[in-house]
């Protein structure tokens, strides 16, 4: 079992966030974008000083990190763009983010990085679209973009809520049938499974295992089913209990405790729970 942290949240910079996860004899660590450890440059640079330096970390502290740029920003001809925005754009910025995601790759290959990369499917914003047509759009234009997208690293697609649940942030992946879309026979793109995200959707978890591709990580989270409030997973958090201890037993990707908690009882008493293969 791969236990992992998050650095979001966690300590001022990488490092500290490092040590935090290693005090809790946790040795992996998935790195998302923050605003003092971009990644990527608001011009669309992949920063590689960032990633030489998680090379170093990794020696020194005996870690490994893997990456979730979802939060990555970039300005491109005066307009800014998320990273999961790629997909509803023009060719042109559908090109660039293909290339930042390459950039990321072999950075990832030089500096010795676990080579996985987890993202969102595209997001659900056309203006002027109803959201049928927009789900349409999302899906035919995801297809193309990840088919095509040739790089070592194993890209994981993260399952979300359902759109409704959360307004401000309507995206594809809450539906098994769009990962079945985007990915068709393509290798190395794997599934990411969010607990916390599945409290907020319709979809039953099977229906996700049950597509014709690995689950490669899980992240690990509950709510109360309304906001994406990232608590310590219980039973009364997260649905499908049942499959998710089942699932904890066999992913041989990173288990990611994506949480905010902060009360170091509480996250020990998560991992020795987590290591048994429990939910309480
Ligand atoms: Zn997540």
């Amino acid at each position: 079992m791969l236990l992992a942290g998050q650095n979001k949240f966690w300590g001022k910079n990488v490092e500290e966030t490092t040590k935090v996860w290693l005090s809790f004899g946790i040795k992996h660590v998935m790195i998302k974008n923050t605003e003092n450890f971009p990644l990527i440059s608001t011009d669309g640079t992949v920063r590689e000083k960032d990633f030489k330096k998680l090379g170093k970390l990794q020696e020194e502290y005996d870690v490994k990190y893997h990456f979730h740029p979802y939060n990555t920003m970039i300005k491109l001809n005066g307009e800014k763009y998320r990273l999961q925005n790629l997909d509803c754009l023009s060719n042109k910025t559908r090109l660039t983010f293909a290339k930042i995601l390459k950039n990321i790759d072999e950075l990832i290959q030089e500096n010795n990085l676990y080579p996985l990369i987890v993202l969102h499917l595209p997001v659900l914003d056309y203006p002027g679209s109803e959201e049928k047509q927009a789900a349409e759009k999302a899906l035919e234009s995801g297809k193309e973009f990840f088919q095509s997208l040739e790089i070592k690293s194993t890209i994981g697609l993260e399952t979300t809520h359902d759109p409704y649940r959360n307004p401000g942030f309507s995206l594809l992946g809450n539906k098994a049938l769009h990962f079945a879309e985007i990915i068709g026979n393509k290798k190395n793109i794997n599934i990411v499974i969010d607990t916390g995200h599945l409290n907020m959707a319709e979809e039953p978890l099977k229906k996700f295992i049950d597509l014709p591709y690995q689950i490669i990580s899980l992240h690990f989270n509950g709510n109360d089913g309304k906001s994406d409030s990232h608590e310590i997973p219980n039973r009364n958090n997260m649905k499908d209990i049942e499959l998710v201890e089942k699932l904890l037993e066999k992913i041989k990707g990173p288990i990611v405790f994506e949480i905010k908690e902060y009360s170091k009882e509480n996250i020990l008493k998560l991992i020795e729970n987590t290591r048994n293969g429990k939910i309480i």
